[in-house]
């Protein structure tokens, strides 16, 4: 079964791949570039789930399933900011460094440090490209005001998760994914591959 990822990027195909594999053996994720997609898409949806639905919609255009995430984090006390501009909070697209310094600055004065991570993943199959399926996984934590952590990407080293008494970049990936909005998101993507499998 192959299955296109609306992205580029080596790391996240890799790790889609090895998530996907426990659950279906003979599954094969490939990169838009494995399919020679060169167009760039332009992610302008309004909520997490429409820039899901884009990039799927566009992996499928090259004729296999197609599937498309969007992620980030929501901050009760922002008003759910930064949500879908969380990679370009501070402005400059990924910059990490400064959307942390942008975060700690905005929640200063704010004593409700409740978060959120959350993940769309949907799914779009080449026969109808108006539908999606969608698969969405959250995982609550709080906004610490300091570092920890040298692990993961982007907010992980301030977004701590109590029942682990760690924040995410103190995590090794295999627990992140453990209770990852990503990793639940993809497990129930996954689950429900596998119904459909098994009803073909
Ligand atoms: P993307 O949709 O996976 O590209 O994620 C968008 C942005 O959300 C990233 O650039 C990060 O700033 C943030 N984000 C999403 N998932 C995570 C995570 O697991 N840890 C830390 N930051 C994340």
């Amino acid at each position: 079964m192959k299955i296109v990822l609306a992205s580029r990027n080596k790391h996240k195909i890799s790790e889609l791949q090895a998530l996907l594999e426990k659950y279906i053996p003979d599954i094969e994720i490939l990169s838009l570039d494995d399919v020679g997609f060169t167009e760039e898409i332009v992610e302008d949806g309004k909520d997490f789930c429409e820039n899901a639905f884009i990039k799927a919609r566009a992996a499928a255009s090259t004729g296999y399933i197609g599937l498309g995430d969007d992620s980030g984090l929501s901050v009760r006390a922002l008003g759910g900011a930064p949500g879908i501009y969380s990679a370009r909070y501070a402005g400059e697209h990924g910059d990490d460094a400064a959307n942390n310094a942008l975060l700690l600055k905005n929640l200063e004065d704010k004593e409700d440090r409740h978060a959120e991570f959350v993940c769309v993943i949907a799914c779009v199959y080449p026969q109808d490209t108006e539908k999606g399926y969608f698969f969405e996984g959250k995982t609550e934590g709080v906004i610490i005001d300091e570092y920890r952590g040298e692990g993961g990407f982007g907010y992980d080293p301030l977004f701590y998760y109590e029942p682990f008494g760690k924040t995410f970049a103190e995590m090794s990936a295999e627990e992140k994914n453990s209770i990852s909005h990503r990793g639940k998101a993809i497990e129930l993507f996954a689950k429900e591959l596998l119904k459909e499998k098994k009803e073909i």
